[in-house]
């Protein structure tokens, strides 16, 4: 299918006109006809769209997607399992809103695109009950841990490995249930519990009193990176405080539509971190934290809760975006005695989503004997995206792949990122192709550089 370059009411694709079989944007909050007018159809963001450089079809492009929203608010184009299926190939990785030189907010666009698809558009079963068990599981981490015990037999027994070398499951399982079980880490008994106190003190001198979001997913999949962050922390003057109410923070939901369960996971954030005195609440992992700065935005509409969310946005940092600002006073050590080649990874909610690039390569740095190399196509998508790699295997695939190789071909001796997803993926792709290039996140390097552990 071919979307015309300057479309009008004569060269439209008459494939896409409306069709009474399908639904078509209902009126809560359409894609914003303003918004969509300030595209000028330069094409500039095909470039750096990593589903283009993919699929390579304009309808899988951002210029693409605006002219199907277009369409569908004039009553051109019908919301059909097709169409639906362009805006679901989209990663959310914010790329093009980085290089749009007329400043369309596509992120805002596509926000309602997918809340409107997740209303109007009928999916088929299989979709609908795996999106059901995603939704109802990955972000309650109480539930989650119930699955894990099943999961740490299929590790400890050596079923994994049979099957990842036998592939046995491959011809009985969807491709989407298969994703996850690639993406699976090793399980350890601290994915089974949080241990923290609610109140941690800081290590010497107290400089500030901090929240930390523990994550959903993270805490389960990924606990040693708050274990770090937590250290990493009170060894820099922090008090830190974990809310025991906190939960998942709504970002898994608010990427993929699911509007009740992100205002409800919303509210339930702000109402654990409420009226505890804090400096900054921060957070560790980048997809979250575009979330949580986003709280402002996504409960403006809400009497009860607006103002709150505004405030609590506020006070959002990552944490090395925090850690940058207020400085490190913690002594660091070399983590090995000849000099350490990183290549650090920039998340796309970091990087497309927070403007954040500049901290956590500067944080890094200071670690004595520390190199850093930039890898080509830096700013493209690893294809993690939330549960992209599950919900779109294919594509996911394709960019984890790419990333792999462009951020090992830097020759760097270890790769960090700061994101629990992109963790996942590369971590699944250094396997893939048999590297052995270690991956961990930068609160975890400087965790081992001040205690004086050596890599
Ligand atoms: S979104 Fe921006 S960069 Fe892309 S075609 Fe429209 S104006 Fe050009
Ligand atoms: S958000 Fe990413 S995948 Fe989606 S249109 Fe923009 S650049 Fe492409």
């Amino acid at each position: 299918m071919q979307v015309p370059d300057q479309p009008n009411s004569e060269n439209r694709n008459t494939d896409l006109r409306s069709d009474s079989l399908f639904p078509a944007f209902d009126s809560k909050n359409p894609p914003n006809p303003q918004l969509i007018d300030a595209c000028v159809h330069c094409g500039f963001c095909l470039s750096t769209c990593p589903s283009y450089r993919v699929i390579g079809k304009e309808t899988d492009s951002p210029r693409g997607r605006i002219y199907l929203m277009d369409g569908i608010n004039e009553g051109e184009i019908p919301l059909s399992p097709a169409i639906a299926q362009h805006f679901d190939s989209c990663l959310g990785c914010l790329a093009c809103v980085t290089t749009c030189p007329s400043g369309v907010e596509y992120d805002q666009l596509i926000e309602a695109t997918r809340a409107q698809t997740e209303r109007n558009h009928r999916r088929s079963l299989p979709e609908q009950l795996l999106r059901k068990f995603i939704f109802a599981t990955f972000p309650y981490p109480k539930r989650l841990r119930v699955l894990l015990a099943p999961l740490l037999a299929y590790q400890k027994l050596g079923l994994q490995k049979l099957q990842r070398s036998l592939g046995w499951l491959e011809k009985l399982l969807p491709k989407q249930i298969l994703a996850m079980e690639s993406l699976l880490p090793n399980l350890t008994a601290q994915s089974f519990q949080d241990n923290f106190p609610e109140v941690i003190a800081a290590k010497g001198e107290k400089r500030y009193r901090v929240g930390m979001l523990l994550g959903c997913v993270q805490r389960v999949f990924l606990p040693e990176v708050n274990n770090a962050t937590v250290r990493v922390l009170t060894a820099n003057g922090c008090e830190v405080v974990v809310p025991k109410l906190q939960g998942c923070c709504g970002a898994l939901s608010h990427h993929q539509g699911q509007e009740a369960q992100t205002l409800e996971l919303a509210k339930q954030t702000i109402d654990a971190f409420a009226d505890l005195n804090l400096d900054a609440i921060l957070v560790n992992a980048s997809g979250c934290g575009h979330t949580l700065k986003e709280y402002g935005h996504i409960l403006k509409n809400d009497p009860d809760y607006a103002a709150k969310a505004a405030l609590f946005s506020q006070k959002v940092k990552d944490v090395q975006e925090f850690l940058d600002r207020v400085g490190l006073t913690a002594k660091l050590s070399p983590l090995q005695d000849r000099p350490l080649t990183i290549a650090y990874q920039d998340a796309c909610h970091m990087l497309h989503g927070q403007k954040i690039s500049l901290e956590p390569r500067r944080l890094l740095r200071q670690i004595p004997n520390v190199q850093l190399r930039e890898s080509i196509d830096a700013a493209l998508c690893c294809g993690s995206a939330g549960i992209y790699n599950i919900l779109q295997p294919e594509v996911g695939h394709e960019l984890g792949e790419m990333k792999v190789t462009n951020l090992t071909d830097t020759g760097a001796q270890l790769i960090a990122s700061a994101n629990v997803g992109c963790i996942t993926q590369i971590r699944k792709h250094l396997k893939l192709q048999n590297k052995n290039t270690p991956l961990m996140h930068p609160m975890e390097l400087l965790d081992y550089s001040i205690r004086g552990q050596k890599l």
